[in-house]
């Protein structure tokens, strides 16, 4: 048997009436015989709930149309609603004749429009017909979330949440958080800092919230955001709300509980290669702080070029011995709720358009490469 339908037709107090006849639009829904009731208000969003509610009630029909405005605004309002009214949150269909319809088609000839708004009424009355029950059901889940990238998307992110009292941990594949933004100086157009986590409360722009950048807000000592450093998701389990992340992470080869960044491994380490932070421009040891300000402030060893069991100098001169050349990488799971997705941006390459000429003339370079240079030419 066919489900009877209810339509609640909105004319968005009156405004949506200048571009569409309300009343050719009612009869000839009536006539299509697939409403057990019509009924036309011009607040349904609001002052008109009470009695949108009282008819549901008393007609129990098994589905609902309202066409009104998008869905974004007030589907939820409408939904529980038809809860209040003892019918299924999913029983509703909205059709959008606001912004898919009389907005767009404002200049257009008032009939065009309204055949518009009958077929997309029609069209949420065919599928009202076939829609099937889904229940609701609530499930516990973790309050904690992973961060998957600590650039300044992810450290965004994490800062926020924290604030909302949610424990962040953030999983970052570099020795250190920070990402591409660590590399662009200050940007365009307040020429703040890059690493600023809201740039939206710069002064121009603001919000009004306080200007920060991750170094000022402290994030390393938030007791609710964990940063993992060198490491990787190499796995998730799980569903929405109750995930199990699975991180790989790297060795560092340097304690983070030992080091006291003396710097003594580096003045005797021998190996000496271009320092892939400043693109090249100057150069590392193969045990480095990844650069002065870097988050967390533990020095690393780069696998590639360490010379490992046939040099061990640094192992030698570590007054606190926080260097195991032998550390291996270990496997471990977070449990979380959400997880954020936030790996990051490479910078565009320029020769990829002949026009740049990026590659013929030297000083034809991009952002990066500019703020690299300010840094390190002094
Ligand atoms: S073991 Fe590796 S990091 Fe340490 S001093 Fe030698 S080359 Fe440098
Ligand atoms: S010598 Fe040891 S304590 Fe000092 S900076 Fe190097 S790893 Fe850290």
């Amino acid at each position: 048997m066919a489900p009877k339908i209810g339509l609640f037709i909105c004319d968005c107090g009156k405004t949506l009436s200048q571009t569409m006849d309300y009343d050719s639009l009612i009869s000839d829904l009536k006539k299509s015989g697939k409403f057990e009731f019509i009924v036309r208000e011009s607040v349904l969003c609001r002052s008109d709930l009470e009695k949108m509610l009282k008819k549901l009630k008393e007609s129990k029909v098994d589905k609902v149309i309202v066409a009104a405005c998008t869905p974004k605004l007030y589907e939820s309002t409408w939904g529980h609603l038809l809860e209040d009214a003892g019918m299924n949150y999913y029983d509703l269909v909205i059709a959008n004749i606001r912004e898919q319809c009389a907005w767009v088609h404002k200049d257009e000839p008032k009939e065009s429009v309204t055949e518009k708004a009958r077929g997309l009424i029609l069209s949420a009355a065919n599928r009202a017909e076939v829609l099937e029950e889904i229940p609701r059901e609530k499930i516990p889940i973790t309050q904690k979330v992973v961060v998957i990238g600590g650039g300044i998307a992810g450290l965004t992110a994490a800062q926020e949440l924290a604030e909302l009292g949610i424990e962040v941990n953030v999983i970052e594949k570099k020795p250190t958080v920070g990402g591409l933004c660590l590399e662009l100086g200050t940007v365009f157009p307040t020429q703040d800092c890059s690493l600023c986590v809201r740039t939206t409360g710069c002064p121009g722009l603001g919000d009004g919230s306080p200007r920060r950048c991750i170094y000022r807000a402290n994030l390393e000592f938030n007791p609710k955001i964990k940063f993992y450093t060198n490491s990787e998701v190499i796995d998730v389990m799980g569903d929405v709300g109750n995930f199990k992340v699975v991180v790989k992470k790297n060795p560092r080869y340097v304690s983070e509980e030992k080091c006291i960044r003396c710097n003594e491994c580096v003045k005797v380490c021998p190996v000496e290669v271009p320092d892939d932070f400043n693109l090249g421009l100057t150069t590392r040891k193969a045990i480095y702080m990844p650069f002065v300000q870097a988050i967390p402030q533990i020095y690393a060893i780069d696998p590639k070029t360490c010379k490992f069991e046939q040099c061990k100098k640094c192992v030698e001169v570590c007054p606190t011995d926080a260097i195991n050349l032998k550390e291996k990488e270990e496997t471990f799971t977070i449990d979380a709720g959400s997880i954020i997705i936030a790996t990051g941006f490479d910078e565009y390459n320029p020769a990829l358009v002949k026009e740049y000429n990026y590659e013929r003339y030297p000083d034809v370079i991009t952002q990066i490469e500019y703020s690299i240079w300010v840094m390190t030419s002094g």
